[in-house]
């Protein structure tokens, strides 16, 4: 299967360099659901490029016939992110211009006010189909009213332009897969939308976060699906307990900084049973047989553990990546050079619940207040 390959210019630099995207999409014989994946969003978050590299080689080796619906897969979907450093480090988590963090910028039909109770009451009689496709051309029509001000020579910031040259690719979606990883070092798990908890078993990951009524605010998966939750909740009003086929994911594979194989892997092969499972490929072995049984453990966000330091030093941890520690055993300890003419000291920190590490600090030098580790109490 050759995919189409569509370039699209994005942003037009003080240089006169052009950054652009790019977009890798692969046409089933039979028409189907549209599947939307994307990496690197935050530039230090790289390992995704690995794992869309891989799905692309893959996909490349199938028949037509194999697939059903479309695949649109695009890499490095932040070149402003991507390309910042300071000294060695990519951080690309904020947008220098304004300071916001690029995955709190985009635009969510549930926040324009729309009255979707009403929606809710005007098509109850219709099937589920015929709402799904009433209720997204909407959503579409709202959006693209974008497009007026992004012509007009009053122009918009740049955050604004890219949301929606983002947003314009994937809006339309059925399942939207947004691969990042920590900054820091961290294990391997997916955030979660409720009322798609036993989807997420697909992508056999031991670990997740349940996102339910309290949101990030303006993140790329919660803009896909917020309004067909808030719609799915009319209609629950109405007596009606219907679900939409829509999804959305972020996978946080691994550490930041790099592509460890091992979270590419499992990267990989979480997609392909996942895309499997929603029967969008026809492969050998897939869905894999233990996807059944497989257990995600699911934590609500609020519930999660996450250490700041206390004060400022040097940090040394105690404790692994994913390891299953036990209330009050020590985690870790800083090392601090006092300047009250004292010898230096070192304090001694325990954790609060029994739990696993979930993700470290990648920088072992912390000012008081600085993130240390996230701990996933179980
Ligand atoms: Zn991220």
């Amino acid at each position: 299967m050759i995919p189409n390959i569509v370039t699209l210019p994005l942003v037009k630099l003080a240089s006169g360099d052009q950054l652009g995207l790019q977009v890798y999409q692969f046409n089933g014989s039979k028409p189907g659901k549209k599947a939307y994946l994307q990496s690197n969003l935050h530039g230090a978050e790289i390992s995704g490029n690995a794992v869309i590299q891989e799905l692309i080689q893959f996909l490349i080796s199938l028949d037509t016939e194999q697939l059903t619906g479309e695949i649109w897969l695009v890499p490095v979907c932040n070149p402003v992110g991507v390309n910042q450093r300071s000294h060695y480090f990519s951080s690309g988590r904020y947008d220098p211009y304004n300071g916001k963090d690029w995955n709190r910028i985009f635009w969510d039909y549930e926040k324009t006010g729309a009255n979707i109770a009403q929606f809710a009451q005007e098509h109850q009689h219709l099937n589920l189909q015929e709402i799904q496709t009433q209720y997204r051309q909407l959503i579409l029509n709202q959006f693209h009213q974008l497009s007026e001000s992004i012509k007009s020579f009053l122009g918009v910031t740049y955050d604004q332009y890219y949301r929606y040259q983002l947003q314009s690719l994937c809006l339309d979606a059925d399942y939207l897969i947004d691969l990042h990883s920590a900054t820091n070092d961290s294990i391997d798990y997916l955030y979660c939308f409720q009322g798609r908890e036993e989807s997420a078993k697909a992508f056999l990951l031991d670990y997740g976060i349940l996102l339910k009524d309290v949101y990030d605010g303006d993140a790329f998966d919660e803009a896909l699906i917020k309004p067909w939750l808030a719609l799915e909740r009319e209609f629950q009003k109405l007596g009606n307990h219907i679900q939409f086929e829509i999804e959305a994911w972020t996978l946080e594979l691994g550490s930041g900084l790099e592509m460890n194989p091992e979270s590419v892997e499992k990267g990989v092969r979480g997609i392909k049973n996942y895309l499997a499972s929603k029967e969008m490929l026809s492969i050998d072995h897939f869905p894999l047989s233990q996807t059944q049984n497989h257990k995600i453990i699911l934590k609500l966000k609020n519930q999660l553990e996450y250490y700041y330091s206390t004060t400022g030093g040097m940090l040394k941890f105690d404790v692994k990546l994913g390891e299953k520690v036990q209330k009050n055993q020590k985690i870790y300890e800083i090392l601090t050079f006092n300047k009250t003419g004292e010898l230096p000291q070192i304090q001694e920190f325990f954790a609060q619940s029994d739990g696993i590490i979930l993700d470290l600090a990648k920088n072992h030098s912390v000012n008081q207040c600085n993130y240390v580790l996230g701990l996933m109490p179980l």
